[in-house]
Order: structure tokens, then C-alpha cells, then sequence
């Protein structure tokens, strides 16, 4: 098990006759802030972007952020998720030097943020030396902590919710020394040297990029509204359906990506497909495909719905996925 703690890095004090070097500093070694499986029930939809102009660059050279970032975005699929409540933990050992609660959770972006309280409800923390972490977006009434209260890593803070400047569900996660923003994963195209997340968080967060997170099917033509709402995850389609659409959301899309995708019938039939190619970058991209029912009723059996991106370049990518409904 790794114990979450501060830990002091650079030149051994040893090496110099017992004096500690000067500039050496204490540096963090985080925790993952979200009670949930990287990759799996959650993913980063947005790194910081380190390009001080305009434009966007995440650490891993790519373009998973957006201008100006300066946290990191971690986010679960829908809203349906937060009903149970969703924890940010603390990332480090620390003191509460600020939280807020009591804000709405509308998740309407700018038009329903507060200027000056972009982060909505939140909770900031002190680790010392300089270094803070902030928690934003949190849930109405789910604020745990109080200023001047001490916790540990891992401590619950909140839940993730939709207060802010903020349109869909997901906690931003900021890290400052002295008030400035630093990238946690620091990286080869952001400030270098090792990153400040614990080993083992960091082996569980390989740079996200191209990935599809959220996919499903619909009986007629899906709102993204309701995509956002987990409204379709909860009803498949059933053989009376209209319109039948396969639709999915992609994240992290460059200009030059190639997307293709389809909608099977069940004797493996080709009943719609597209193929495309990226022109505008997008954090997330949302896309569906479908067909009339033909005559009274879907014939019965597994109706399959694929995706797949594909990146050229040095480190080509390619991403899919598969989703498969019944009908009965
Ligand atoms: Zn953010």
C-alpha cells in the first residue's frame, strides 16, 4: 500500500553534510480526488492547458484541454451517476482555507455561473510550502468540510455535482504553489520533471485522449440533453420503436481524426453507416446514426452499434466501441 504524504525530493539533504540544499522543496504526491476507477467509471476530460498564448496543449502535447484551463477535469458519464453521489476526496494531508456550499446545481455553463464563483461550491486546502489543492463543482448541501478543519488524504469533501461554471458532471481538480496553477502530471510538453501524483494513481491515468465514453441506443432521434441525463441508459429500445439510432460521445477529437460508424441488424444486415473526418477540435463530440423501422416491427434479435476513431500520425491511435441491444 502507498501511504499519501508529502515527500521531499531534489538533493539528498545527506549529500549535503546534514544541510538541507536551499530551493529544495517539499513537493506533493497526490492522491487520486475522485472515489472512482480511472478508465473505467471515470476519465479526464480535461488536462491543464500548459500553452501560456492562445491555443491549447495538454503535458502530453495533445489538445485535451481547453485555453486557459488550469486544473484537471475529471467527469463521469451522465447526471444519472450523481444521484448516489459521487466523492472528491482530498489529495493530501492539509487544513480547509475555504468552502462553500449552498449553490444551485444547474449545470448551464456561463449563463448560470456567478462571476467570481466559478468554482461554485468548493473546498480548498493548504498542504503548506505554498502548495493548495481546489475542489469545484461540488453538490448542493454535500460540503463536509469547514474552514480551519484538518484532514487527511482521502478524506471525503463533497460529492461532485453541477455548481459553477460548469455543463456537465465532473470535479475540477486544481493544484497552485504560491498561487500559481501547476500540472499535476507536469509532462514532455508541460513544465517537466516528475509528476506530482502518487506512483500508483499515476499508473492508473495513462493520457486519455480519443476515447469513447459513453455510447448507447435510442428509439428515435437522441437528444444530447437526455444523453447528458442518463435518460437513455435507462430504457432500451423495443421492437415498436420508429427510429432506431445508435449513438455515442467521443472524447478529445483533433481535426484529421477519422470516425467511422454503423448500426447492424441481427442476421448482421448493414442498416446505416458513416464516415468522417474531424474539422473543428472538440472536448466532446457527440454523434448518432439510425434507421426507420421497416414495416409493423424491428425483427427480433441483437441489433449491434460500433464506433471507431482512428489518429494518424507518430503515434497513431485507434479507439472503438461496441454496444449491442435485444430485442425481444
Ligand atoms: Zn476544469
Amino acid at each position: 500500500m502507498f501511504s499519501s504524504r508529502w515527500c521531499r525530493r531534489g538533493l539528498s539533504a545527506a549529500l549535503l553534510g546534514g544541510a538541507l540544499a536551499a530551493g529544495a522543496a517539499e513537493t506533493p504526491q497526490l492522491a487520486f480526488p475522485v472515489a472512482c476507477a480511472p478508465d473505467r467509471d471515470c476519465w479526464i476530460q480535461n488536462y491543464v492547458d500548459v500553452e501560456p498564448g492562445a491555443g491549447v496543449r495538454d503535458y502530453a502535447c495533445g489538445a485535451m484541454t481547453y485555453d486557459g484551463h488550469k486544473g484537471v477535469d475529471i467527469r463521469v458519464a451522465d447526471r444519472s451517476r450523481l444521484a448516489s453521489g459521487v466523492e472528491a476526496r482530498a489529495a493530501a494531508p492539509g487544513k480547509v482555507i475555504g468552502a462553500r456550499d449552498g449553490m444551485p446545481d444547474h449545470g448551464a455553463g456561463r449563463a448560470g455561473a456567478q462571476p467570481g464563483r466559478e468554482c461554485g461550491n468548493g473546498v480548498r486546502l493548504e498542504h503548506g510550502e505554498g502548495w493548495t489543492t481546489q475542489y469545484c463543482h461540488l453538490k448542493r448541501g454535500s460540503v463536509r468540510v469547514r474552514r480551519g478543519e484538518s484532514v487527511q488524504a482521502g478524506a471525503p469533501l463533497g460529492a461532485i455535482g453541477l455548481s459553477g461554471l460548469t455543463e456537465f458532471p465532473h470535479l475540477h481538480f486544481q493544484l497552485e504553489k504560491d498561487g500559481r496553477a501547476v500540472d499535476p502530471f507536469r509532462g514532455a510538453c508541460g513544465a517537466g520533471g516528475e509528476p506530482l501524483w502518487r506512483a500508483d494513481v499515476l499508473a492508473a491515468l495513462p493520457y486519455m485522449a480519443l476515447r469513447f465514453f459513453n455510447s448507447g441506443f435510442a428509439s428515435g432521434r437522441p437528444e444530447h440533453r437526455r444523453v447528458s441525463a442518463g435518460e437513455y441508459s435507462a430504457s432500451a429500445p423495443d421492437r415498436g420503436a420508429p427510429v432506431l439510432t445508435f449513438w455515442f460521445e467521443l472524447a478529445g477529437v483533433a481535426p484529421g481524426d477519422r470516425v467511422r460508424y454503423s448500426l447492424r441488424g441481427p442476421d448482421g444486415a448493414l442498416l446505416a453507416e458513416r464516415e468522417e473526418t474531424i474539422a473543428q477540435p472538440q472536448a466532446a463530440a457527440f454523434r448518432y446514426l439510425g434507421r426507420r423501422r421497416p414495416g409493423e416491427a424491428w425483427p427480433p434479435g441483437t441489433y449491434v452499434g460500433e464506433a471507431s476513431a482512428e489518429r494518424a500520425g507518430e503515434q497513431m491511435i485507434r479507439q472503438s466501441v461496441k454496444r449491442e441491444v435485444l430485442m425481444r
